[in-house]
């Protein structure tokens, strides 16, 4: 998978380049390749951008300079995702619709964002990591360069992703690893019986309980089987018989 990542500042992206992704980098898995916005003025002072037509707060990235930079760009078939608080909130299913592609372009604005021509000639897709406002599409390009290339086979280990929260729609069940008592607590027992098919339906059933008692409304959009609704509702009952105490 490669991202070309257009920005104004690719010293920003250290955080992709350790770890996890930084090994999957090393391995050729991924390649993040950063491209420097401001390279392309043609500005004495490398100026980028510039105050906004009808007035108002901040600066404006110059259409021209954004558009350059792309234009530098080898392959101009790849998606052009541009990192905005006004586009789709970004989802676990968006995510892996993404790591299908092969290549991918990040724009990252900054400032008050960029201008609006440069952005309806060469963007696909405007992504949102929230509804909250960053200082610039950095951050929110590391998170989609991060979830994607989690999906990118040889980066992790298959079963973690399929596991994990979100992946089949659910939260994750809790986790423990060794000391087997830590400040008195003890780790489950079954977690040590050795028996895969126990410790299997007590992760569904820790799943399911995690997600009723965190996020209650991924239930809703799930199709449950009727054993997870039994689990469900014998879980709702004890909910409600400690509420009713
Ligand atoms: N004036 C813009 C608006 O109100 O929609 C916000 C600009 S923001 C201060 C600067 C840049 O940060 C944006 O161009 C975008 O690239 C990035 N950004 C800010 N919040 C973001 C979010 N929630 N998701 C993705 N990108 C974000």
């Amino acid at each position: 998978m490669k991202f070309d990542v257009l920005t104004l500042f690719p010293e920003m992206f250290e955080p992709v380049k350790q770890s996890i992704l930084g090994r999957a980098e090393e391995k050729e898995l991924i390649e993040i390749n950063l491209i420097n916005i401001r390279d392309f003025s043609q500005d004495k002072h490398k100026k980028v951008d510039d105050t906004p037509y009808g007035g108002g707060a901040g600066m404006v990235m110059k259409p021209d300079v954004v558009y350059e930079a792309y234009q530098s760009l080898k392959n101009k078939n790849a998606k052009v995702i541009y990192l905005s608080p006004q586009g789709k909130p970004l989802n676990q299913e968006k995510v892996v619709e993404l790591s299908k592609q092969e290549h991918l372009i990040l724009l990252c604005g900054h400032y008050e964002g960029i201008d609006q021509r440069v952005i309806d000639e060469i963007v696909d897709e405007e992504i949102s990591i929230g509804d909250y406002v960053l200082t610039g599409g950095e951050l929110p390009a590391m998170v989609l360069i991060d979830s994607i290339s989690r999906y990118v086979e040889g980066v992790l280990n298959q079963e973690s992703v399929e596991e994990e929260s979100f992946s089949n729609g659910i939260l994750e069940y809790p986790q423990y690893t060794r000391p087997e008592t830590f400040l008195g607590k003890k780790v489950p027992e079954i977690l040590q019986s050795g028996h895969h098919g126990n410790i299997a339906k007590w992760r569904r059933k820790e799943a399911l309980y995690n997600t009723y008692r965190k996020r209650p409304d991924l239930l809703q959009k799930q199709n449950l089987s009727q054993e997870d609704r039994k689990i469900l509702k014998k879980i709702e009952n004890i909910h409600k018989e400690k509420e009713e105490k």
